[in-house]
């Protein structure tokens, strides 16, 4: 997972792991050498600096520099970093409310919201046993409309289609009562994207978010993207208030950045993460176990 990322810190600490002895300039060298890779990966820039901080004052100090096994205990440092940035433990989704309970996804055009509706629709259907419906706003893109309509009969989730003409905000207020009348536990809520972060978008989604008031809005985001998705979290997260993120195609080559970045930059916690383009491809979002992950 996040090959570059994951090569460069494995390398590097790889160096200096099995050392009975370890001296500042050691340190320093691997703190340099971790924030080049932390760049490399298209981590933000605060992040990095932050990071590169924190491990810094734990590394010169008792805990490192004292220790018997001194390598071992600079890579635990490197790890419970990446945990934290990451957000430390998995948050789940809140689902405590008056059925249908709703979940808003929201984020850029080929983000990968459709897909991650219907992904998390089917994690709800397999895992917590819901009654999930599903329905999509994306009325510029009739082809977005049809996408998520085939993959919910795919996976048998309940799928709203307003008529033609009827604009996104009411369309998410019918997909609401339709979902109510079926009985359904969870509505997920697409929303269209753009190309880039627009007034007009974020108007149009925060008039959705008034009308159905979700219990979870998740903005979704792909991983494939670094700085560019911190800002656009940035941007949302001022939008919207967001409860959590998805993270889309950590499968592949994704460099790894916007999945260092995005829970600093929006504060709010990846609750899942996207790892194919099919609808089982989701999984829960672990800070530590995808930590170990990258550190190998
Ligand atoms: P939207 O415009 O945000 O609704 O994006 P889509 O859901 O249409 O996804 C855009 C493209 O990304 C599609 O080709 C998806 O198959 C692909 N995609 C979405 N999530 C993932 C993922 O987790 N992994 C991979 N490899 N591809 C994904």
């Amino acid at each position: 997972m996040f090959k570059g990322l994951s090569d460069r810190i494995s390398q590097s600490l790889d160096r200096v792991k099995g050392r009975g002895r370890l001296t500042e300039d050691n340190i320093r060298q691997t703190l340099r050498e971790i924030r080049m890779a932390l760049l490399e990966a298209d981590v933000a820039l605060p992040v990095v600096k932050d990071f590169i901080e924190h491990v810094r004052e734990r590394a010169v100090g008792q805990e490192v520099l004292k220790s018997l096994t001194p390598g071992q205990a600079l890579v635990k440092v490197v790890n419970d970093e990446m945990v934290r940035v990451m957000g430390e433990a998995h948050d789940g989704l809140n689902l405590h409310g008056k059925p249908p309970v709703v979940i808003l996804m929201a984020g850029l055009q080929g983000a990968g919201k459709t897909t991650s509706t219907a992904k998390l629709a089917r994690y709800l259907m397999e895992s917590e046993k819901k009654k999930v419906a599903v329905v999509s706003t994306d009325v510029r893109r009739p082809a977005a409309i049809e996408q998520l309509e085939t993959l919910a009969g795919d996976i048998g989730a309940v799928f709203y289609r307003a008529e033609s003409g009827t604009e996104p905000r009411r369309i998410a207020e019918q997909g609401l009562e339709h979902a109510r009348r079926q009985h359904a536990d969870v509505l997920i809520v697409d929303t269209a994207g753009r190309l880039h972060v627009d007034a007009d978008l974020m108007q149009e989604v925060r008039d959705i978010h008034a009308a159905v008031e979700p219990l979870e809005t998740l903005f979704v985001v792909d991983a494939m993207t670094g700085q560019d998705a911190a800002r656009s979290a940035a941007a949302f997260g001022e939008a919207l208030p967001l409860t959590g993120v998805v993270l889309t195609k950590a499968d592949g080559d994704a460099r790894g950045g916007a999945a260092l970045s995005v829970r600093q930059v929006t504060g709010k916690p990846i609750k899942f993460m996207g790892v194919g383009e099919k609808t089982d491809a989701l999984e829960p979002f672990h800070p530590d176990r995808v930590a170990s992950r990258i550190l190998g």
